[in-house]
């Protein structure tokens, strides 16, 4: 009898705490936070907007900071981010390298890492990495120079002269490599000329994407390389940079009928490039579709916070020192003049309105 009452009496007291504690409801399944790199670009305002959504929509509360590109200050955040008893870090590193201490801090107290669009590097503690195609990101980049030019039907030899990310941000090598392995073959063959001779990342890097620095190393190169020669191609592997590259080149008188705008590439689909292209100034951009990497990144979240295995679909590319990380990359999409429509207004990721 007294069993049964005490049974009774405890299913009460569950019950309640059930009925009342907003430890039960469906929104509290805990805490996410969410390190982003910086807000001078679009794309990340974008991701972590998308992120909170889609965490929200599972259950989940998220504590979402921006760093300013500043490496001391995203390494405070994610401190801080531990502290307040996070259960994922959902991390796009400024450096790549920076966190080793801080991640270790979190492994210590259960908190599990995600790498998002950039790898985390030299740390065992980083559970999985979701991000996008990044060695194809220059494949595309490089096949609208290629497709521009003409250089499959033969044409040339055209000038060209290469930029790349930053080398703190493992992306950027791949982005090089993806771009340089179409456009290495017409460099040997003569039909690409770089006439800076400026190549390999340790040249042509570009610290923390900063356009500017982008813009006074075009404005260097068009003043010591191109007084009488065209240049006739830009590889650029971000629209922050392709904006600075371009206003380089209209400063020297590119942009008319007399002397076009070489080819310029770019990457993320921000507007102002999307405009840029619609004006036939920059060519093309890649589009990688924030919607789609937030989903990815929830969907390993809650299954590691479920007892599950996070789907991955590569587990061979992303060695980051210590040990090769889990990843699912998904497809960037090259986007130009004839095709920037179907891929970002139909698809619901810009509004016509906000482009024209
Ligand atoms: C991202 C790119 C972005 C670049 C600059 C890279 O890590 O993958 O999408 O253009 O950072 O923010």
């Amino acid at each position: 009898m007294k069993r049964n009452f005490l049974k009774a009496s405890l299913a009460g007291v569950a019950l309640a705490i059930v009925g009342f504690s907003p430890l039960a409801s469906a929104q509290d399944k805990g805490l996410i936070a969410i390190s982003m790199p910086t807000k001078s670009s679009a794309r990340w305002i974008a991701d972590g907007a998308n992120m909170v959504k889609y965490f929200k929509d599972k259950g989940y509360k998220t504590d979402l900071q921006y760093a300013e590109d500043d490496i001391p200050n995203q390494l405070a955040q994610i401190e801080n981010m531990v502290t307040k008893g996070s259960k994922v870090l959902v991390i796009a590193a400024i450096d790549g390298t920076t966190l080793s201490d801080v991640l270790q801090k979190a492994a210590d107290k259960g908190v599990k890492v995600i790498a998002y669009d950039r790898l985390i590097k030299g740390s065992k503690n980083v559970d999985y990495y979701a991000t996008f195609d990044n060695f194809q990101v220059g494949v595309l980049q490089a096949q609208s120079i290629e497709k521009s030019l003409d250089l499959k039907g033969g044409k040339g030899p055209f000038n060209i002269e290469l930029f790349g990310g930053s080398p703190d941000d493992n992306n950027a090598f791949f982005f090089y490599n993806g771009a340089m392995s179409v456009l290495d073959p017409y460099i040997k063959s003569g039909k690409l000329v770089v006439r800076s001779k400026q190549m390999g990342m340790d040249k042509v890097g570009t610290l923390r994407w900063d356009g500017a620095v982008a813009q006074a190393r075009m404005d260097n190169l068009l003043s010591a390389f191109y007084t009488k020669d065209r240049v006739d191609a830009v590889l650029s592997p971000y629209d922050g940079l392709s904006i600075g590259i371009l206003s380089s080149l209209k400063g020297v008188g590119y942009g008319s009928a007399s002397q076009p705008m070489p080819v310029v590439t770019g990457q993320d689909a921000e507007i102002p490039s999307i405009k840029s292209i619609l004006r036939k100034e920059q060519t093309s951009t890649v589009f990688k579709d924030t919607r789609e990497l937030a989903k990815v990144t929830v969907a390993m979240v809650d299954a590691m916070l479920s007892g599950k295995t996070p789907e991955v679909n590569d587990t061979k590319t992303y060695n980051n020192g210590i040990k090769v990380v889990p990843s699912y990359l998904l497809k960037p999409v090259s986007v130009d003049a004839s095709n920037w429509k179907q891929v970002l207004v139909d698809s619901g990721y810009y509004k016509e309105s906000q482009i024209k």
